[in-house]
Protein backbone atom coordinates (compact mmCIF):
# COMPACT_ATOMS: atom_id res chain seq x y z
CA UNK A 1 0.00 0.00 0.00
CA UNK A 2 1.37 3.03 -0.87
CA UNK A 3 0.31 6.55 0.94
CA UNK A 4 -1.03 8.96 -1.48
CA UNK A 5 -2.75 12.65 -1.18
CA UNK A 6 -5.91 14.02 -3.56
CA UNK A 7 -6.60 17.35 -4.02
CA UNK A 8 -10.36 17.87 -3.98
CA UNK A 9 -12.53 20.75 -5.87
CA UNK A 10 -15.68 21.90 -6.57
CA UNK A 11 -17.47 25.51 -7.44
CA UNK A 12 -21.11 23.70 -8.70
CA UNK A 13 -24.20 21.95 -7.22
CA UNK A 14 -23.77 22.44 -3.89
CA UNK A 15 -19.93 21.82 -3.05
CA UNK A 16 -19.79 21.35 0.08
CA UNK A 17 -21.90 18.35 -0.65
CA UNK A 18 -19.94 17.29 -3.48
CA UNK A 19 -16.11 17.33 -1.79
CA UNK A 20 -18.42 15.61 1.59
CA UNK A 21 -19.29 13.29 -1.12
CA UNK A 22 -16.18 12.36 -2.54
CA UNK A 23 -14.29 11.80 0.54
CA UNK A 24 -16.50 8.50 1.01
CA UNK A 25 -16.21 7.86 -2.09
CA UNK A 26 -12.26 7.75 -2.21
CA UNK A 27 -12.68 5.41 0.92
CA UNK A 28 -14.93 2.96 -1.43
CA UNK A 29 -12.27 2.41 -4.95
CA UNK A 30 -10.46 -0.84 -4.62
CA UNK A 31 -7.22 -1.58 -2.52
CA UNK A 32 -7.92 1.86 -1.23
CA UNK A 33 -8.52 2.86 2.19
CA UNK A 34 -8.96 6.50 3.02
CA UNK A 35 -6.84 7.73 6.21
CA UNK A 36 -7.34 11.53 6.79
CA UNK A 37 -9.09 14.60 5.79
CA UNK A 38 -8.55 17.80 5.68
CA UNK A 39 -10.32 20.92 6.92
CA UNK A 40 -13.09 22.28 4.54
CA UNK A 41 -11.74 25.59 2.83
CA UNK A 42 -13.46 28.23 0.54
CA UNK A 43 -11.21 29.82 -2.19
CA UNK A 44 -11.41 32.27 -5.09
CA UNK A 45 -11.12 30.60 -8.38
CA UNK A 46 -8.80 31.01 -10.56
CA UNK A 47 -9.28 31.30 -14.52
CA UNK A 48 -12.73 32.83 -15.63
CA UNK A 49 -14.82 34.63 -13.62
CA UNK A 50 -16.97 31.78 -11.81
CA UNK A 51 -18.18 31.04 -7.71
CA UNK A 52 -15.85 30.43 -5.12
CA UNK A 53 -14.84 26.99 -4.27
CA UNK A 54 -14.71 24.58 -1.62
CA UNK A 55 -11.32 22.78 -1.83
CA UNK A 56 -9.79 20.04 0.96
CA UNK A 57 -6.97 17.45 0.73
CA UNK A 58 -7.46 13.77 1.87
CA UNK A 59 -4.82 11.21 2.45
CA UNK A 60 -5.59 8.08 1.05
CA UNK A 61 -3.62 4.58 0.97
CA UNK A 62 -3.77 2.54 -1.85
CA UNK A 63 -2.74 -0.90 -3.79
CA UNK A 64 -3.55 1.24 -6.95
CA UNK A 65 -0.84 1.94 -9.43
CA UNK A 66 -0.88 5.67 -10.14
CA UNK A 67 -2.62 5.37 -13.27
CA UNK A 68 -5.32 2.76 -11.87
CA UNK A 69 -5.63 5.87 -9.42
CA UNK A 70 -5.98 8.42 -11.99
CA UNK A 71 -9.00 6.16 -14.00
CA UNK A 72 -10.43 6.04 -10.79
CA UNK A 73 -10.28 9.45 -9.72
CA UNK A 74 -11.47 10.50 -13.24
CA UNK A 75 -14.40 7.72 -13.56
CA UNK A 76 -15.23 9.77 -9.46
CA UNK A 77 -15.46 13.03 -11.29
CA UNK A 78 -17.24 11.61 -13.99
CA UNK A 79 -20.15 9.88 -11.81
CA UNK A 80 -20.56 13.60 -10.18
CA UNK A 81 -21.45 14.57 -13.51
CA UNK A 82 -18.72 16.22 -14.49
CA UNK A 83 -18.77 18.43 -17.43
CA UNK A 84 -15.57 19.72 -19.42
CA UNK A 85 -16.55 23.16 -21.02
CA UNK A 86 -13.61 25.21 -20.36
CA UNK A 87 -9.96 25.29 -19.09
CA UNK A 88 -9.96 25.79 -15.31
CA UNK A 89 -13.55 26.19 -15.48
CA UNK A 90 -16.16 25.48 -12.83
CA UNK A 91 -16.73 22.01 -11.81
CA UNK A 92 -19.08 19.57 -9.90
CA UNK A 93 -15.88 18.21 -9.07
CA UNK A 94 -11.90 17.71 -9.49
CA UNK A 95 -9.69 15.25 -7.93
CA UNK A 96 -6.54 16.24 -8.68
CA UNK A 97 -3.77 13.10 -7.77
CA UNK A 98 -0.95 15.37 -5.58
CA UNK A 99 1.61 13.28 -4.26
CA UNK A 100 1.69 9.13 -4.64
CA UNK A 101 4.57 8.07 -2.26
CA UNK A 102 7.68 9.71 -3.05
CA UNK A 103 7.41 9.18 -6.69
CA UNK A 104 7.99 11.27 -9.45
CA UNK A 105 5.63 10.77 -12.41
CA UNK A 106 6.14 12.04 -16.14
CA UNK A 107 3.28 11.05 -18.27
CA UNK A 108 1.55 12.47 -20.98
CA UNK A 109 -1.79 11.75 -18.39
CA UNK A 110 -0.15 12.42 -15.67
CA UNK A 111 2.41 14.63 -13.42
CA UNK A 112 3.48 13.54 -10.23
CA UNK A 113 3.67 15.60 -7.82
CA UNK A 114 1.16 17.68 -8.83
CA UNK A 115 2.61 20.76 -10.92
CA UNK A 116 0.68 23.30 -9.25
CA UNK A 117 0.86 22.32 -5.94
CA UNK A 118 3.74 23.92 -4.77
CA UNK A 119 2.20 27.36 -5.40
CA UNK A 120 -1.74 27.08 -4.57
CA UNK A 121 -2.32 27.89 -0.72
CA UNK A 122 -5.92 26.06 -1.37
CA UNK A 123 -3.68 22.93 -1.79
CA UNK A 124 -0.74 23.73 0.82
CA UNK A 125 -2.87 24.54 3.81
CA UNK A 126 -4.87 21.03 3.68
CA UNK A 127 -1.82 19.50 3.23
CA UNK A 128 -0.81 20.99 6.42
CA UNK A 129 -3.48 19.77 8.30
CA UNK A 130 -3.13 16.38 7.43
CA UNK A 131 0.77 16.07 7.85
CA UNK A 132 2.62 19.20 8.66
CA UNK A 133 6.09 17.96 8.73
CA UNK A 134 5.88 16.87 5.07
CA UNK A 135 8.05 16.50 2.72
CA UNK A 136 8.00 16.29 -1.34
CA UNK A 137 10.17 14.05 -3.37
CA UNK A 138 12.78 16.55 -4.07
CA UNK A 139 13.02 17.48 -0.33
CA UNK A 140 10.93 20.51 -0.63
CA UNK A 141 9.29 21.12 2.66
CA UNK A 142 6.18 21.83 3.04
CA UNK A 143 6.77 24.61 5.82
CA UNK A 144 8.84 26.13 3.39
CA UNK A 145 6.24 26.48 0.70
CA UNK A 146 3.58 27.47 3.19
CA UNK A 147 6.06 30.48 4.25
CA UNK A 148 5.99 31.98 0.29
CA UNK A 149 2.11 31.04 -0.01
CA UNK A 150 0.20 33.41 2.06
CA UNK A 151 -3.36 32.76 2.96
CA UNK A 152 -4.65 34.97 0.43
CA UNK A 153 -8.40 34.95 -0.84
CA UNK A 154 -8.85 31.93 1.33
CA UNK A 155 -11.16 31.07 4.04
CA UNK A 156 -10.63 28.04 6.62
CA UNK A 157 -14.77 26.48 7.14
CA UNK A 158 -14.85 24.53 11.00
CA UNK A 159 -13.64 20.79 10.40
CA UNK A 160 -14.80 18.54 7.53
CA UNK A 161 -17.73 17.14 9.11
P1 LIG B 1 -4.92 21.93 -12.87
O1 LIG B 1 -4.10 20.78 -13.35
O2 LIG B 1 -4.29 23.26 -13.10
O3 LIG B 1 -5.38 21.76 -11.45
P2 LIG B 1 -7.49 21.06 -13.82
O4 LIG B 1 -7.57 20.27 -12.55
O5 LIG B 1 -8.62 21.98 -14.12
O6 LIG B 1 -6.18 21.96 -13.82
P3 LIG B 1 -8.28 18.94 -15.50
O7 LIG B 1 -9.10 19.47 -16.64
O8 LIG B 1 -9.02 18.40 -14.31
O9 LIG B 1 -7.28 20.09 -15.03
O10 LIG B 1 -7.29 17.80 -15.98
C1 LIG B 1 -6.65 17.82 -17.20
C2 LIG B 1 -5.75 16.61 -17.30
O11 LIG B 1 -4.67 16.69 -16.39
C3 LIG B 1 -6.37 15.27 -16.95
O12 LIG B 1 -7.05 14.71 -18.03
C4 LIG B 1 -5.15 14.41 -16.52
O13 LIG B 1 -4.78 13.46 -17.51
C5 LIG B 1 -4.04 15.43 -16.40
N1 LIG B 1 -3.22 15.30 -15.19
C6 LIG B 1 -1.87 15.39 -15.19
N2 LIG B 1 -1.39 15.24 -13.98
C7 LIG B 1 -2.44 15.06 -13.15
C8 LIG B 1 -2.55 14.85 -11.72
N3 LIG B 1 -1.47 14.82 -10.94
N4 LIG B 1 -3.80 14.70 -11.19
C9 LIG B 1 -4.90 14.75 -12.01
N5 LIG B 1 -4.85 14.93 -13.37
C10 LIG B 1 -3.63 15.10 -13.92
CA1 LIG C 1 -7.16 20.96 -10.38
CA1 LIG D 1 -7.95 17.99 -12.31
Amino acid sequence: MVPAYIGLGSNLEAPLDQVKRAFDELGTLPHTRLIARSALYQSRAIGPEQPDYINAVARIETGLTPLDLLDALQALEHAHRRVRLQHWGPRTLDLDLLLYGDETIQHPRLSVPHPYLTRRAFVLYPLADIDPNLQLPDGQSLQALLHLCPFEGLVRLSGSH
